[in-house]
C-alpha cells in the first residue's frame, strides 16, 4: 500500500494503478462503515485509492473541525489489511492554497435538510470531492447511505457536469443496538451512547409504521418525534418525510420517502435516515451515459 501527500506524487502514483480505480473519499477516523465502502470497491475495481482529509470547507465556524477525531497510523493499519492500493492523505494547503476561489455548488438538492442547518456545508463537500475526483481520477466512488443527502448530492453534481464517474452507495452500518456507526460517536460519553439510540429506534418506529400500512407524511413524522420525546438528554433539530428524488417535504399520502433526522445528545450532532418505499435500503448507483 502505497501513501501520499502531494499532488505530484499522487499523480505519479496513479498513473501506475489498473483500471477501473475505486475512490473512497473519507476524513478518517476509520469504522467498519469506511471499511464497507473500501470492500465494495475492492470487490468491483481493480485498484482501490481512499482518501483522508478533514476538509475544513465544510464545517461552520462553530462546528467541531478543530476536535473532530484524527489518526492517521490506525486508519493506515486498517486500510493496509482491506488490500487498499493508494492511500492519499492531502493538507489543508494542498487542498486550498492562498488566493483559492473557486466552488462548486448543487443547488436545489442542497437547500433542505443539512442544507438548511448547516449553511455552506454542501458547497465545502461538493467543492473538495470535485478536487479529489480531479486529482484521482477514478471510474468509480462510494459514499455511504448514513449520509443520504451527501450521496444524492454527490450523484447530482456528477451527473450535471459530466464527470464520468460512477457514483456507488452502501447501506449504513450499525452498533449491534442500531446506532450508526461515526467518527462523531467517539463524542459521547457512556450515558449519552445509550441515549443516542433513540436515533434508530425513532427511525424505525416511522419504518414499521409504514410497513404496517401508516402513508401519511405528518404521521410518519409525530411517530419520530414521539419516540425522541421520551429521551431526555435528545434535543431534536429537524425531523424529515421528503421525497426521495427532491428531498423536499412531503405532505399527504407518500407512495416513498427519505426518513431523517438530525438530534443533539448534549453537545454532539448526530444524524441518521432510513428509506421506506422504494423497495432498497441504500439510493440507487448512479451509471454514466456512455
Ligand atoms: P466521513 O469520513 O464521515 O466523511 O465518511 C466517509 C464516507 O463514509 C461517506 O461516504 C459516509 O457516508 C460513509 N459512512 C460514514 N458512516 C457510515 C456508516 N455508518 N455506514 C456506511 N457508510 C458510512
Amino acid at each position: 500500500m502505497q501513501v501520499v501527500t502531494t499532488l505530484e506524487e499522487l499523480r505519479r502514483a496513479r498513473r501506475n494503478l489498473a483500471e477501473p480505480v475505486g475512490f473512497v473519499p473519507t476524513m478518517g477516523y476509520l469504522h467498519e462503515g469506511h471499511l464497507s465502502l473500501v470492500r465494495m470497491a475492492r470487490e468491483e475495481c481493480a485498484s482501490v485509492v481512499v482518501s483522508i482529509f478533514v476538509n475544513p470547507t465544510q464545517f461552520g465556524p462553530h462546528e467541531d473541525y478543530q476536535q473532530y477525531p484524527r489518526d492517521i497510523p490506525r486508519d493506515l493499519a486498517l486500510l493496509e489489511k482491506e488490500g487498499v492500493d493508494l492511500v492519499w492523505t492531502p493538507t489543508p494547503d494542498i487542498m486550498y492554497p492562498e488566493d483559492f476561489q473557486t466552488w462548486v455548488t448543487v443547488e436545489q438538492l442542497t437547500v433542505p435538510l443539512e442544507g438548511k442547518h448547516r449553511p455552506g456545508h454542501f458547497r465545502g463537500v461538493t467543492t473538495v470531492v470535485t478536487k479529489l475526483f480531479n486529482a484521482v481520477q477514478p471510474q468509480r466512488a462510494y459514499f455511504g447511505q448514513k449520509d443520504a443527502q451527501q450521496a444524492r448530492v454527490i450523484q447530482q453534481m456528477v451527473r450535471d457536469l459530466n464527470m464520468p464517474i460512477a457514483i456507488i452507495v452502501g447501506p449504513t452500518i450499525r452498533e449491534p443496538d442500531g446506532l450508526a456507526l461515526s467518527s462523531r460517536n467517539t463524542y459521547l460519553n457512556p450515558q449519552e451512547r445509550r441515549a443516542a439510540t433513540v436515533l434508530y429506534r425513532a427511525l424505525q418506529a416511522a419504518k414499521d409504521a409504514f410497513e404496517r400500512g401508516e402513508r401519511d407524511a405528518e404521521t410518519l413524522r409525530r411517530i419520530m418525534r414521539e419516540v425522541l420525546t421520551q429521551e431526555p438528554l435528545a434535543r431534536v433539530q429537524y425531523v424529515s418525510c421528503a421525497h426521495p428524488d427532491t428531498l423536499e417535504e412531503l405532505e399527504g399520502p407518500v407512495e416513498a420517502a427519505l426518513l431523517s433526522l438530525a438530534v443533539f445528545i448534549g453537545k454532539t450532532r448526530l444524524i441518521d435516515n432510513m428509506l421506506v418505499g422504494l423497495g432498497r435500503d441504500t439510493w440507487p448507483p448512479y451509471i454514466p451515459e456512455g
